[in-house]
């Protein structure tokens, strides 16, 4: 099995983190020269976690977990490993219990310095990761190991990986890291398109699918057709389709989060009182790019050339509906679809 193995600071957050912890403390000009001093291997990682940690110690966790929850992470590389979660692992040194909110927005294994909590609920570090270790202990169980990082703290881990990848998405790598990388990549598009290439053929993704309802309201007015070609000259295949009609039941399960709300009762009656057309697309990012083709709910906010621009009627008659997420569309193909009706 491939891995790929991201540092996390400075590579999938666009924002170191404890910086911006310490400003929001007033400590920011002590934690700039810890960084700095880091960044730069004047001071090794272990020496400047353990002070980084002493100095943010005596925060409350749940202050620490707000501002990391506030964290901007990179789109792109979450979609990356979102699609190959088995084989991506996080590797920081950060503190496991600092970076959680961090971690449930990220949909791997993740390795991290360890803590345990004492009787007030303040951190004691366990266990300062050693990347180095890490990638050594995974080599065991896998042919190749892929290590994207920016700092020097990741020279261990790129010096024991098959391929070390420095990339200077939110700053530039520290020379270090350039130094012992294979490529030095400075977008993270530009980064997963390099990580693609490492997948076996037979391990490439899936393409992605997104489930399309076309509402009474469009499939009545005979749009379907205008519809789809739509759909088929922005590059999209039709894996799946259906003339049906929504029973209440159905429709309770497809808009399950939209129970209680109250244009609910109009919405299930309104997609149950005549047949829809339903529709499994496949395609390169295909859940994102339905819904800009698809446009904003409310037709009259949607943009022009969009579908709901086009043949809405207003915000419940809208023409269309599609998955909003990857977790939507995992949850609403199989409703309408069964694997054998999917030919993708
Ligand atoms: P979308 O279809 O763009 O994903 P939502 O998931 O928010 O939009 O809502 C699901 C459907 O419920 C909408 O497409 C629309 O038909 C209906 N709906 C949502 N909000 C309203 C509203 N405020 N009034 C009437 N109908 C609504
Ligand atoms: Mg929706």
């Amino acid at each position: 099995m491939i891995k790929f193995v991201f540092d996390l600071d400075g590579t999938i957050t666009k924002v170191e983190t404890l910086p911006l912890i310490a400003a929001e403390l007033d400590l920011a000009d002590e934690m700039k020269l810890l960084t700095d001093l880091t960044l730069t291997g004047k001071i090794p990682f272990d020496k400047s976690f353990k002070l980084r940690y002493l100095i943010l110690r005596n925060v409350p966790l749940k202050k620490i977990q707000d501002i990391m929850a506030t964290v901007p992470l990179d789109e792109e590389i979450l979609a990356f490993i979102a699609e190959h979660k088995k084989n991506c692992a996080i590797v920081t040194g950060n503190l496991d219990c600092w970076i959680e909110p961090l971690a449930e927005k990220i949909d791997c294994e993740i390795f991290a310095s360890t803590s345990e909590l004492d009787d007030r609920n303040s951190p004691v570090l366990t266990k300062i990761l050693d990347k180095g270790t890490v990638i050594r202990e995974l080599k065991k169980s896998c042919d190749k190991i892929i290590a994207v990082g920016e700092s020097f703290n990741d020279v261990s881990m790129f010096e024991a990986a098959d391929v070390s990848i420095a990339f200077g998405g939110v700053h530039k790598p520290v020379d270090a890291a350039i130094s012992v990388a294979d490529f030095v990549v400075f977008d993270s598009g530009a980064l997963c398109r390099l990580l693609k290439n490492f997948l076996p053929i037979g391990e490439k993704k899936p393409m992605q699918k997104t489930l399309v309802l076309i509402k009474p309201d469009a499939f009545g007015k005979n749009h379907s057709g205008d519809i789809l070609k739509i759909y088929e000259d922005a590059g999209f295949k039709i894996v799946a389709a259906k003339v049906m009609r929504m029973t209440p039941e159905l429709a309770a399960k497809h808009y399950a989060e939209h129970i209680g709300r109250p244009y609910y009762p109009s919405l299930v009656e309104f997609m149950t009182s005549a047949p829809i057309m339903a529709l499994v697309l496949a395609g390169d990012n295909v859940i994102k790019k339905v819904r800009e083709i698809n446009g904003a709910t409310n037709p009259a906010e949607a943009a022009d050339g969009t579908i709901r621009k086009l043949f809405a009627e207003d915000k419940s008659k809208n023409a269309v509906h599609a998955s909003d997420s990857p977790e939507s569309a995992a949850r609403e193909i199989p409703i309408f679809f069964s694997a054998a009706e999917i030919f993708d």
